[in-house]
């Protein structure tokens, strides 16, 4: 087991669990001085601190967490639990344990690269299709001028090529590394290689390198403030309606579970 760091602020209230699945109670701009305390420790310690694991969950996170231990415990571990997806955010509030606001994975990983540009953490940015994550980086360094992309590669989440990933991220030096292989594969990836990755932090990004590239295209502002950023995706990739159905079965089985006992 991989020993984590206390990242929390001391001011921000207790994790609330839903369906068992924990989910960090911060604001971004707690998450992001979380993550630069992580940063900084990594940097000042004699010693390799071990890995710290980011997740941002949304309410296909928790169903999948259901059928899945691992992917629970995964979660449960992790340094930080952001709240990505308007339903995570409803949910808390239902169970009076309510999350400040909506954090997503894009937004972090685009003021992370702000804050490593400007400290000189160096990121690697891993997976998606071949020729996508270098393109996402030039995009991350037209965002934040500064920034030392450590390297890129597509691979693929296959046990088989594990061991030459590890080797390419630590001949990269990086202090950041960021999977985009969808969840779960990309945080299982991540958390069973948790004691053998050569960096402070890793994080699924899920589909963020797609936008960044301009694969892909994000809802509209007003969508993502009002919590339909799930209703554009499914208009611009229909083929995700099987894996949205988790949704209403996400909020029926909350409802159903009822305002206590959803802790782990
Ligand atoms: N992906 C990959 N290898 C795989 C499976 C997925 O590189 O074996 C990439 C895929 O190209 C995409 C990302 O993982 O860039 C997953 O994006 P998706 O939109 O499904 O993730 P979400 O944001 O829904 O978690």
């Amino acid at each position: 087991m991989v020993q984590m760091l206390n990242t929390s602020p001391s001011d921000v209230p207790p994790p609330v669990y839903v369906l068992g699945v924990r989910v960090d109670r911060l604001t971004q701009r707690q998450v992001l001085a979380s993550l630069e305390q992580i940063l900084s420790s990594a940097q000042r310690s004699s010693t390799p601190l071990p890995c710290q694991q980011i997740v941002t969950v949304n309410p296909e996170f928790v169903m999948a967490a259901q059928r899945d231990s691992l992917f629970c415990a995964c979660i449960n571990q992790a340094a930080l639990v952001m709240a990505d997806g308007i339903g995570i955010v409803l949910a808390a509030r239902y169970l009076r344990q309510p999350t400040p606001e909506r954090v997503t994975g894009i937004d972090t990983l685009s003021e992370l690269a702000t804050l490593c540009a400007r400290q000189g953490y160096r990121m690697f940015l891993l997976g998606a299709a071949p020729g996508v994550a270098e393109i996402a980086g030039e995009r991350l360094q037209e965002m934040a001028p500064g920034l030392q992309i450590a390297g890129t590669y597509a691979g693929s989440p296959a046990l088989d090529e594990e061991q030459a990933i590890l080797e390419r991220v630590r001949t990269a030096r990086a202090d950041v590394l960021c999977v985009a292989y969808g969840a779960p594969a990309q945080d299982l990836w991540i958390y069973r290689n948790l004691s053998r990755l050569p960096v402070a932090l890793a994080m699924g990004v899920g589909g963020s390198f797609d936008f960044l590239a301009g694969r892909q295209r994000r809802a509209p502002y007003w969508m993502r403030k009002s919590g339909l950023e799930w209703l554009y995706r499914l208009y611009r990739e229909p083929w995700r309606w099987r894996r949205m159905l988790a949704l209403p079965q996400f909020a029926l089985s909350v409802v159903l579970k009822g305002r206590n006992s959803h802790d782990a």
